[in-house]
């Protein structure tokens, strides 16, 4: 490590190695600090990638469950969690060593397994886990990309929660899945968590304590998912939890309903935590000390990423402006345009365009503005929706439910938001937001034809019922 660098990125998840990378390609001298050593951050250690992985596993089993449907006759087999683990660790340890050749073969930039924290606006203090040395860096320029964490609860007996860290950690994760769990957290992770180990024999409840699951959601589409969920899962809502006791058996958790106070009691092997994620500005960080403007809801930045200090930047979930790892990587990408062309740089991060994914069975997407949203803004929208059964595609894969619906700016005719469930419905946010970042029409769609028989038909046919 040398004591000076153009730029030092804290952080080397979706947020941060984007930007290193193209930076040190044009001959910058970077340096890039991160606990885990490699790229990817919480998304590769314990995030995106393990609980997807987790769950493609689950949906295999699942139609594997149903084969009879396919005119299939399966074997008896077992979903044995030691062995998912496994094909998760593999898939995990996969990308990490693709990601270290990455690393191994981008010129000029430095990789530092340790810690990164400010002593001013222009000087860290870094400490590298391998060579255990401690360094102060000079940097002409400073990305802060250091993600979030899952926001800690406060109720008694809460320390005996499990969280994602358990589940999908690399080469860490339990090696035993309980029989009956508790997932506290109607947001995306707990629905998807609490639809995946279900799918394996889990048996699931979910306790969210506002009204509805999945709140950011359209109402209808939210309306949908639990629907489904509760089908085979014990959904619950507008309930707090106020204590968690160990038992022999298990655990005994105790809240109360917020409408009229009743008192609630549940039983079970576990009890998962998902209530939310919070900026990583841990105090050791010293943001105070470089002059760092930020609140609880995460470093301010505009829409080049810059923060209150000209030469410091910062993007992905630390920004608090979109917590999931594709808006990471365009923050990121967004910042190293702004650190390259300085005035020059044109694009702007808008949180509205990013897809929203919900990896739970059925599936669901989100992009650009509800109705509701709409209409907080003083925006009037015509809503169009089409079903999802009729297209082949559901046919075909034996899932008849869910929706597609466009909401177009009523005066403009532009589609500002689209949003879906049903079968591979997450897919179709790709489409959704090609149409929500150029800003085109339910026209503009009419006059595109998607392969048939694939879930994109049921987009071009809504747009020309329109
Ligand atoms: C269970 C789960 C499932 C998810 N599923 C999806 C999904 O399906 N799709 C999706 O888009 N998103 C998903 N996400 C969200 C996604 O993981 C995050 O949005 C993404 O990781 C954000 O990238 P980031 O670079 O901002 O932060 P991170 O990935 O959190 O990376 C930050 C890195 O900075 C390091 N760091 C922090 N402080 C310091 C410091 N002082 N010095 C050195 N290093 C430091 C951390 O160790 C970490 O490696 C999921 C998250 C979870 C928890």
């Amino acid at each position: 490590m040398h004591d000076r660098y153009d730029l030092v990125v804290i952080g080397a998840g979706g947020g941060g190695y984007p930007a290193a990378l193209r930076i040190a390609r044009t001959g910058q001298s970077v340096l890039m600090v991160d606990e885990k050593g490699n790229l990817g951050g919480n998304c590769l250690y314990e995030g995106c990638v393990p609980s997807k992985a987790v769950r493609h596993a689950t949906q295999i089993w699942r139609e594997l469950n149903r084969a009879a449907i396919f005119g299939l006759q399966a074997e008896p087999l077992a979903a044995r969690w030691d062995q998912i683990r496994g094909y998760k660790d593999g898939v995990q340890s996969r990308r990490y060593a693709q990601h270290m050749e990455e690393i191994q073969s981008t010129e000029h930039l430095t990789m530092v397994r340790g810690r990164a924290r400010f002593l001013d606006a222009n000087r860290l203090v870094v400490e590298d886990w391998d060579r255990s040395e401690t360094v102060t860096v000079k940097a002409k320029t400073i990305l802060i990309a250091t993600g979030s964490q899952a926001i800690p609860l406060t109720f008694e007996g809460a320390e005996h929660t499990w969280d994602h860290h358990d589940l999908f950690q690399w080469q860490t994760s339990q090696t035993v899945l309980p029989k009956e769990l508790i997932v506290l957290g109607g947001g995306y992770i707990g629905v998807e968590v609490a639809s995946m180990l279900w799918d394996i024999g889990v048996r699931v409840t979910v306790i969210e304590m506002e009204s509805t699951i999945l709140g950011h959601m359209d109402p209808d589409l939210r309306a949908a998912v639990s629907d489904h969920l509760r089908q085979r899962i014990h959904l619950v809502t507008g309930v707090k939890i106020e204590k968690l006791e160990v038992k022999d058996q298990g655990v005994l958790l105790t809240g109360h309903r917020l409408d009229d106070g009743h008192a609630l009691v549940w039983t079970a092997d576990q009890v998962l935590a998902a209530v939310g994620r919070g900026p990583a500005i841990a105090e050791d960080l010293g943001l105070d000390a470089a002059g760092v403007a930020y609140n609880a809801r995460g470093i301010g930045v505009d829409g080049q990423m810059h923060t209150s200090v000209p030469h410091i930047y910062a993007a992905g979930d630390v920004t608090g402006l979109s917590m999931l790892f594709h808006a990471a990587v365009r923050m990121s990408e967004i910042a190293a345009d702004a650190i390259l062309l300085g005035d020059d740089a044109k694009e702007a991060f808008h949180p509205e365009e990013m897809a929203t994914t919900v990896f739970s069975r059925p599936e669901a997407f989100s992009v650009g503005l509800t109705r509701d949203q709409a209409s907080e803004r003083g925006i009037q929208v015509h809503e169009y929706v089409r079903e999802m059964g009729g297209e082949a595609w559901a046919q075909i894969a034996e899932e008849l439910d869910g929706f597609v619906k466009l909401v177009v700016h009523r005066q403009t005719g532009v589609i500002l938001g689209m949003h879906g469930v049903g079968v591979d419905a997450a897919q179709l946010s790709n489409v959704a937001h090609m149409m929500v970042r150029l800003g085109l029409k339910p026209a503009d769609l009419a006059h595109m034809t998607f392969a048939h028989p694939t879930q994109f038909e049921v987009l071009d046919r809504l747009a020309r019922s329109v």
